[in-house]
C-alpha cells in the first residue's frame, strides 16, 4: 500500500487519515478550528469571552504553534483594565518537511506577521481605551 503524504505540509504520518491532512494541520485547519493557512505559515485565532484574543501561527516546516500572539488584561478580573499584547516563541521541534535554510526563514516570515498582527491588535486597543476616556468625559 502506497503512503499517504499530509497535502497541507507534506508530512509522512497523517495520524488519523480519515482528516485527509495529518493530525497537526488539522488542528489549524479543521473547520471548527477556524484556523487559516497561508502559505508559508498557518494560523488561528481564538477569542475568549472576556474579549481578549490569542493567535496560535504555525510556521511551515513546524510541528506546533511556535509563535503566539496574546492579549491580556492588566487586571484579569476587571473587564475594564487595560489590555496589553504580548509575543511569545519557542522552536516547537520542525517537521522534516523543509531544507533546514527554508525552515528557518518560515520562522523569520512568521515571526514578522505575528510582529505587524501584534502591532495592529496594540493601535487597536489603544484607539479604544482612548475612545472610552473619550465617552467617560461625556457623561
Ligand atoms: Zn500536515
Amino acid at each position: 500500500m502506497e503512503k499517504m503524504k499530509c497535502p497541507v505540509c507534506g508530512a509522512e504520518d497523517l495520524g488519523d487519515p480519515s482528516h485527509g491532512m495529518c493530525n497537526r494541520c488539522w488542528w489549524y485547519l479543521a473547520p471548527d478550528g477556524c484556523g487559516v493557512d497561508f502559505g508559508y505559515l498557518m494560523y488561528r485565532i481564538k477569542t475568549y469571552s472576556d474579549g481578549v484574543r490569542r493567535m496560535e501561527i504555525r510556521p511551515r516546516g513546524f510541528w506546533s504553534e511556535s509563535i503566539k500572539v496574546s492579549e491580556e488584561r492588566e487586571n484579569f478580573s476587571d473587564l475594564d483594565s487595560e489590555i496589553k499584547v504580548d509575543i511569545s516563541w519557542s522552536c516547537g521541534g520542525v517537521d522534516g518537511t523543509l531544507n533546514p535554510v527554508d525552515t528557518a526563514i518560515s520562522f523569520r516570515d512568521a515571526m514578522g506577521f505575528a510582529i505587524d498582527t501584534a502591532i495592529g491588535w496594540r493601535n487597536l486597543r489603544k484607539k479604544e481605551a482612548e475612545q472610552d476616556r473619550l465617552n467617560d468625559k461625556k457623561d
